[in-house]
């Protein structure tokens, strides 16, 4: 039922100007702390598919994998501070089936949150090269393939049946089903001269994307993976200890809710006023220009 309202939504969206759909944002969905959390994990860096200017920076990632052991402590840590009051645990990447011990990542997931929603992100594309014990452990831990249709040659529903005949659970995201994805672009403002309030409430990810890297809580997914931007561009994007939030030193769930619903001050690189959606999905050429708006 919510993936059916989810999809319509998204119908609707592609119809809506990119302005109008962040000011019915603002008007009828102002962001508020949560009384629950959804999390994202970024269990990989790198892509298998590099799409031109993906928000997560994949495509310019250097290979990374998510240490385990550092996976697990954070987990306990969150288990301490938000009790059952985590209700989604997002696996994403990059592509996150890259990652080899994916299924170990789910299981560590699944033991400390047996009540969660414990789902994985994924382009699909490496489904049908998976072995009967992937299989397996995805259906015991009861893990959701939340699967973004791309518009490449690949069967997505030879994926689907697969997944369906070993009684994993399987639904396509976002755009998808029957709509291929398509990119957007939140353009980067180098020089970080945005008012970081106003961005930060036309922004469609900050309180939604919630991200959990190396001990921190981020209100989105870009704030913990501008790091790559800078890396490969040689830009220079900062990132200060109030643009998340250490949890390891707050106990007070309510608190780091209240600071993921609020602007930080990474959020004056991000350019929303000129964000964009709709783009046609492509190949990147790793030109910053799919990043950052140009004068022509
Ligand atoms: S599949 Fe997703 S993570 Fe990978 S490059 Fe494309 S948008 Fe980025
Ligand atoms: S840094 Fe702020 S404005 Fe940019 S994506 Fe994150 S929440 Fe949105």
């Amino acid at each position: 039922m919510r993936n059916k309202a989810e999809q319509i939504k998204n119908k609707i969206k592609c119809y809506i100007p990119d302005r109008i759909w962040q000011i019915m944002r603002i008007v009828f969905n102002p962001k508020k702390p949560k009384t629950k959390l959804r999390v994202e994990i970024h269990v990989v860096d790198h892509c298998n598919l590099n799409c031109r200017g993906c928000d997560n920076f994949s495509c310019i990632a250097k290979p990374s994998f998510l240490d385990i052991d550092e996976y697990k402590r954070d987990l306990v840590r969150l288990r301490e501070v938000f009790n059952n009051d985590v209700e989604w645990i997002t696996l994403i990447g990059g592509e996150p089936l890259l990652n080899k011990k994916i299924t170990s990542y789910c299981h560590i997931a699944r033991e400390l949150f047996p009540d969660a929603l414990i789902r994985i992100i994924t382009n699909g594309t490496l489904l049908l090269d998976k072995n009967d014990s992937f299989w397996k452990s995805l259906k015991t831990d009861d893990v959701l393939l939340y699967v973004t249709k791309y518009p490449i040659d690949f069967d997505y529903d030879k994926a689907k049946a697969l997944a369906e005949k070993n009684e994993v659970k399987f639904r396509y995201a976002f755009e998808s089903g029957d709509v291929l994805k398509t990119m957007y672009m939140t353009p980067i403002d180098l020089k970080g001269s945005q008012n970081p309030k106003i961005s930060y409430k036309l922004c469609g990810k900050g309180n939604k994307c919630i991200t959990l890297k190396d001990g921190k809580l981020y209100t989105c997914e870009a704030i913990p993976n501008f790091f790559t931007f800078n890396n490969y561009f040689g830009t220079d994007i900062k990132v200060c200890d109030e643009d998340g939030i250490d949890i390891y030193a707050c106990d007070d769930s309510k608190a780091i809710m209240k600071h993921l619903a609020s602007a930080v001050p990474a959020c004056r690189y991000c350019d929303n006023k000129h964000y964009r959606s709709g783009i046609d999905w492509g190949v990147t050429e790793r030109k910053i220009t799919e990043w950052i708006l140009t004068q022509e």
